[in-house]
């Protein structure tokens, strides 16, 4: 890398919209028409407005994500040429068959199993209710999360499991009102919280397992250890307490799946110290921490385990609370380049004397920020130990970035005025990279919107939703028979 040439920012970027739309739809657009609708032209947008199936919510869309990925920079361009305030924001695309093929995946690989979807992971009323319609249940952490939940209709609160371990009082008596009685506890002292506020609960003792083989730990926070867990059930019964199952969490973002076997043998010794003290349980909850890239691998290892250690369960019930495994590729997100800090140009020196005297070639010279950051949707650095790897997605107007575009090291940055709000320290991006250009960011679903702030001034980002490009169909029957009953508008 030796110069940078730095352009005016001012109306830099110029689509021409109507001729680039047919020049530069992706090559399989004809493919993603055909699978979305079956009766839009090549060229035309296939998804310009959207159904509305829940009058309460933006409307749904269909098509492949990249498309709308597409459109949203579109329509952020000709409303900026309008001068609309804050017409260039970040926006995410959620492609709802996403979850829904996750769904029939984990239906394929843990039949037994039902699913109760971490509402912390990812709230999003489109997700929810999709679930919902798909027959989940729910965990929930917080009096919140169970009001959103049931407040969509149709939701029996036997489907959901209050799996916070230590919840205030009001919430454990409010939670009861609402008809949730199923809720987690790992200590004495909220043994004496349920017997005050909801003598029925239905209890699950939530034990600490080996979680060092993953991104965020739980155990140092939650869990009993195995050997107190003959005291809590003794004094639970002395209570006069109901305790029916056992779970745990491996931690979320679990890279090594082989400690679901560990955690259900520990599961089989707390079933038998149950049966010890007087108890018969009848639920096990094997948590989250459900990787996309080695789900089959996590499924067989449980299925191998509760076979082993499980081998009559007749009058048991299996349940998991998945978070980040149903949405974390279900939505993308679009930033806009909004500054970019360049070296200017030094006439005086050849190109040849500037490469010399550069240190060097591997730290980032050229610094771009976007409109989102750490403080928003990018929270997932901080708080869920993540990586970024941002992609253009669009580059002087136009959608087509050729393979022999010159690339040089660089960095992303947020827009709040706080140092930490970095997105990538240091990443590959092409050369000719300038404000007004739009940068991508793949499986953004997973703890990212949910713990948003609005620090700075700077709004969350907005979500076009998609029922997507293969099993479109599917989600919107789904969804729409979930409407007819009444439910989530
Ligand atoms: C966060 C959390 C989950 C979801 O974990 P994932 O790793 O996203 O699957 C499930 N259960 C509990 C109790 C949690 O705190």
């Amino acid at each position: 890398m030796s110069q940078i040439e730095t352009l005016p920012a001012v109306n830099a970027i110029d689509f021409s919209l109507e001729p680039r739309l047919h020049e530069t739809w992706p090559t399989n657009f004809n493919d993603v028409c055909l699978r979305s609708s079956g009766n839009c032209h090549p060229g035309e947008n296939p998804a310009s407005a959207g159904e509305t199936i829940f009058p309460s919510l933006p409307p749904l869309h269909q098509g492949h994500p990249d498309v709308h990925l597409r459109n949203g920079i579109m329509n952020s361009t000709r409303s900026s040429e309008d001068h609309e305030p804050d017409s260039e924001k970040a926006f995410f695309v959620a492609d709802l068959s996403q979850v829904y093929h996750q769904h029939m995946r984990w239906k394929a690989n843990l039949p037994e199993i039902q699913p109760y979807y971490a509402v912390k992971c990812n709230p999003d009323p489109y997700v929810i209710r999709l679930l919902a319609a798909l027959g989940t249940g729910f965990d929930c952490a917080s009096l919140n999360e169970i009001s959103q939940i049931l407040d969509v209709g149709g939701i029996d609160p036997s489907r959901i499991i209050f799996a916070n371990p230590c919840k205030a009082v009001s919430f454990i008596r409010n939670a009861a009102s609402k008809g949730v009685h199923t809720m987690t506890f790992d200590n004495a002292d909220e043994l004496y919280k349920v017997k005050r506020a909801n003598p029925n609960a239905k209890l699950v003792i939530r034990i600490l397992t080996d979680d060092s083989k993953s991104l965020c730990a739980f155990g140092i926070k939650f869990g009993a250890p195995l050997h107190v867990v003959p005291s809590l059930l003794a004094k639970a019964k002395e209570l006069g307490l109901d305790v029916v199952g056992v779970s745990f969490h491996v931690g979320s973002g679990c890279y090594d799946p082989s400690v679901y076997t560990d955690a259900i043998m520990r599961s089989r010794a707390v079933f038998d110290m149950a049966r010890e003290a007087g108890y018969n349980f009848t639920l096990l909850d094997v948590g989250g921490g459900f990787e996309d890239a080695l789900f089959e691998k996590a499924a067989f290892y449980l299925t191998e385990a509760i076979n082993l250690y499980f081998p009559d369960r007749d009058h048991m019930r299996i349940i998991a609370e998945p978070g980040r495994f149903y949405v974390s590729k279900a939505f993308k997100l679009a930033g806009h380049i909004i500054a970019r800090r360049a070296p200017l140009p030094d006439p005086s020196k050849s190109e040849e004397q500037v490469a010399k005297v550069e240190e060097d070639p591997d730290q980032p010279k050229v610094m771009y920020y976007i409109n989102d950051g750490v403080y928003g949707a990018f929270n997932c650095i901080l708080f869920d130990h993540q990586v970024i790897h941002p992609y253009v997605l669009s580059m002087n107007g136009s959608f087509h970035v050729s393979a022999s575009e010159a690339k040089h090291v660089c960095s992303v940055w947020g827009p709040t005025c706080d140092s930490i709000d970095c997105v990538s320290p240091k990443t590959v991006l092409p050369a000719g990279l300038q404000v007004g250009d739009w940068l991508g960011f793949d499986n953004m679903g997973a703890y990212t919107v949910c713990a948003a702030s609005q620090f700075n001034g700077f709004d969350l980002s907005n979500v076009i939703y998609t029922s997507g490009g293969i099993g479109s169909n599917e989600v919107h029957k789904v969804l729409a028979s979930f409407a007819a009953e009444g439910n989530g508008l």
